[in-house]
């Protein structure tokens, strides 16, 4: 029961399935993209690039055809709010995509659905087909005159890496699933070379809830900065874990309150690719300007080694890494390497400033996000749990 997971009231379940659809069937196309535009939602899968900025450059790509891909490849550790929307409120993402295909001009939506999902497939399939004989998809859809547009749903095979979205488009072509050089950005070149927009889960969600409430609802929640509301995936060494929303913009301490977290050691925001934000500085706030996340926050309480914390997240990139390039192939298994050195006290300080050097180098030369974002556990830990990690680096070192 994924219900059990719901902490707090959710907008989504207020929300009225097709009511966003149809108010932005009823709009010339530019205005659909105008309202989430003027909304200022930032990307929900984590990199927080602006919707509408991405809808409007597809929109204006040229292409024989042009792509929906909704991101449900739920990999990030210690994230699982993708999973309940699809659960609970699967209408709305439906909602959020199909108008999407309207505004940037596509004829065809795909689900990419993580692989440990798979349990999710045929209820997705019936409801497809249900939407179908409604006439939400299919030809003329919602009696909108010339507008065809259906959805798939194609699974993936377990690799974090195809969550990053060139490697999600390899993934769907039927290649291994490694990140692209970037330029050409897919809403130019995507999905067999064509114009393609790659928006997470929970983005379509508030897409179609944007259309029903309104860019200024959203752009009134928040930051200036890092608008609207958002779900979090709260787990780890709290009373309550479950999903919860949030505004924009919450401190880490006011999210630990409400979870029941108030006196952990450390949480990690952002996933294994996140920062660790230590408890003197809860009063951070969850925002792209200051403490960004795809919504993962894992708390770790008193009783943590935050080495075993390091080397849980650096084991995770040297299996997840796809090999293509040397900084994050090699980079990620030196860290590994390391962090156990230093649990075995067998790690010099000086060592630990050349492994801290090879992640910032990690940050610059990799390809993609995976490996360019892989350090950060491992750097933010170092540099906010000095004593913990000194107390075991070789003394005369
Ligand atoms: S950074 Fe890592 S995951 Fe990304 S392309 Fe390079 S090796 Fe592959």
């Amino acid at each position: 029961m994924t219900s059990d997971t719901i902490r707090n009231e959710i907008t989504f379940a207020s929300v009225e399935p097709d009511a966003g659809l149809k108010k932005a069937l009823g709009m010339p196309r530019a205005d659909a993209i105008g309202v989430i535009r003027d909304s200022n939602m930032k990307g929900r899968g984590g990199a927080g690039f602006p919707t509408g900025v991405k809808w409007n450059l597809a929109a204006g790509a040229q292409g024989d055809a042009k792509y929906v891909v909704c991101n449900a490849d739920e990999g990030e550790p210690g994230t699982f709010k993708d999973r309940l929307i699809l659960t609970e409120w699967p209408e709305l993402v439906f909602d959020g995509m199909t108008l999407a295909g309207y505004a940037i001009g596509a004829k065809e939506g795909i689900i990419y659905l993580r692989g440990e999902y798979t349990y999710l497939v045929k209820d997705l399939h019936e409801m497809l087909e249900k939407r179908r004989e409604e006439g939400k998809l299919g030809t003329d859809v919602c009696g909108k005159k010339g507008f065809d547009f259906d959805i798939t749903v194609r699974l993936g095979a377990g690799a974090y890496i195809c969550g990053e979205e060139t490697a999600l488009i390899e993934s769907l072509e039927g290649k291994r699933g490694e990140p692209r050089n970037r330029p050409p950005f897919p809403v130019n070149t995507g999905l067999f070379g064509q114009p393609t927009i790659v928006n997470n889960v929970e983005t379509f969600a508030w897409a179609a809830t944007i259309m029903i409430k309104g860019a200024d609802w959203f752009k009134g929640i928040g930051t200036e900065r890092s608008t609207g509301l958002k779900l979090f995936s709260v787990s780890g060494d709290v009373d309550l874990p479950g999903v919860y929303e949030f505004p924009m913009g919450i401190t880490v301490a006011e999210l630990l309150e409400q979870a029941g977290g108030a006196d952990a050691k450390a949480a990690q925001i952002g996933g294994a690719s996140g920062h660790c934000v230590p408890a003197e500085e809860f009063a951070r706030t969850i925002a792209y300007e200051d403490v960004p996340t795809g919504g993962s926050v894992m708390v770790f309480g008193d009783h943590r080694d935050m080495l075993d914390v390091a080397e849980n997240f650096c084991d995770f990139f040297v299996e997840e890494s796809c090999g293509q390039c040397t900084p994050c192939r090699i980079g990620n298994s030196k860290l590994l390497e390391g962090v156990r050195m230093l649990k075995e006290g067998k790690c010099s300080m000086a060592y630990l400033r050349e492994l801290c050097r090879l992640g910032e180098t990690m940050q610059i030369a990799s390809k993609c996000g995976l490996g360019q974002s892989s350090p950060n556990a491992f750097l933010s830990i170092v540099e906010h749990f000095k004593d913990e990690i000194m107390g075991r680096t070789p003394a005369s070192a």
